[in-house]
């Protein structure tokens, strides 16, 4: 038999989707891959479900809808104060990973290089691979996870031809302040260096921090690939919906780099989401105070287990320590904690280019009762941190 290529075998599959299927065949409470187990608002349904009767259900064109263009252009002028021309400045995608593969491919040669923080959401790694570049990690310290201003010089200096910005953060829920950003700005700049941020979780942030969009730095709208979906923010995962903000220039490459991939979004499911993208400034708000209550009711349980974790400023993960647990695999304590304990989580390892071998992910995308009874299972690792033997 023929050989596969050797891109594919320099990165594994994603750990993230795997643990969902593990959990799914032990029936545990999912708190592994990042999705809601509630609904999307009301009139995005009922948009979706006039979609399905009305249409359309044949290709759409193939950078997008041009009237889900104009409504997310107005949404993004609204929210960032940029204002966006729908035709020459956006590319609609399946999902916010294929904006992050189409603007890793858009920007890359083969051989060039990549700065992604560590730790860091799985598919940056296996972007830049299979765009046939090569990641310089540079890490983020937990618990704080702050970065040494001269160790992001030293991987500028090896003269990048990007870096991978997640704000906030995946999975560290790190929100990076506005010098820190501004730091960033002042090397790309230096360095003549594309920033291609994943800010799909620009709704998700919790007061008093709020989202401060790259692009919007001075002089970094032209170097800026802002990707972004709508999954997170409408609940809506399963729809990939995703897209690519970026100047006229870059976006005529991206077109066609999107095109051969995917040809295109889903027709009728961009038609109904323009109703998600016209939903008035109180639905962002709402979404906020939703998700801080999810951020405080699964933190509480996560005290009452008397686990140690890190306390997210943004998006919708915690890390929780399981160092006194004394077991040096934590693939191994996920998979126990979901055959034995009932609750799914991801094994930190898999986010970190260092060996860190002590923090499991867990997500709170979830209904309070789903919180309540995961944090109840939970309960079962009080003063059982000894009967975990890593088997
Ligand atoms: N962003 C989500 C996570 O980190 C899931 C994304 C995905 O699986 N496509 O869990």
């Amino acid at each position: 038999m023929p050989k596969t290529s050797e891109r594919t075998s320099v990165f594994g599959e994603s750990v993230i989707r795997r643990m969902t299927r593990v959990a799914n065949a032990h029936g545990a409470i999912n708190l592994s891959q990042g999705f809601p187990d509630f609904d999307p608002p009301a009139e995005l349904l009922a948009a979706a479900e006039a979609a399905a009767r009305k249409g359309p259900h044949q290709y759409a064109v193939t950078w997008g809808a041009p009237n889900y263009r104009e409504a997310l252009a107005r949404k993004h002028s609204r929210h960032t104060g940029l204002s966006i021309d729908p035709n020459s400045q956006i590319v609609v995608t399946c999902g916010s990973t294929e904006a992050m593969m189409a603007a890793m491919m858009t920007a890359c040669n083969p051989g060039d290089k990549v700065v992604i923080f560590s730790p860091f959401y799985e598919n940056y790694v296996a972007d830049t691979i299979l765009s046939g570049a090569e990641p310089i990690y540079v890490p983020l310290r937990p618990p704080a996870f702050g970065f040494d201003e001269q160790e992001l010089r030293r991987a500028f200096e090896q003269r990048p031809k990007a870096i991978i910005l997640c704000n906030p953060s995946n999975p560290s829920g790190k929100v990076f302040t506005r010098e820190e950003l501004l730091l960033i700005a002042g090397l790309a700049e230096e360095f003549d260096t594309w920033v291609i941020t994943d800010e799909v979780y620009e709704h998700i942030l919790y007061a008093p921090h709020r989202h401060l969009s790259f692009a919007t730095l001075p002089g970094m709208f032209e170097r800026t690939i802002t990707c972004g979906s709508l999954s997170k923010t409408y609940s809506i995962t399963g729809w990939r919906l995703g897209h690519l903000i970026a100047p006229a220039a870059f976006i005529n490459e991206a077109k066609k780099v999107h095109d051969f991939l995917t040809v295109g979004a889903a027709a009728p499911l961009m038609e109904a989401a323009v109703t998600a993208l016209q939903l008035p400034d109180s639905y962002y708000e709402g979404l906020v105070a939703s998700y801080t209550e999810k951020r405080d009711v699964f933190l509480g349980a996560l005290d009452r287990a008397g686990l140690t974790y890190t306390r997210p400023d943004g998006a919708y993960y915690d890390m929780v320590d399981i160092s006194e647990f004394g077991h040096a695999d934590d693939t191994a304590f996920a998979e126990w904690l979901i055959r034995d304990v009932g609750v799914a989580g991801v094994p930190g390892s898999s986010f970190f280019r260092e060996p860190v071998r002590h923090l499991i992910r867990f997500h709170f995308a979830k209904k309070t009762e789903t919180l309540t009874a995961a944090g109840e299972r939970l309960l079962a690792l009080r003063g059982r941190n000894r009967l975990f033997k890593g088997a």
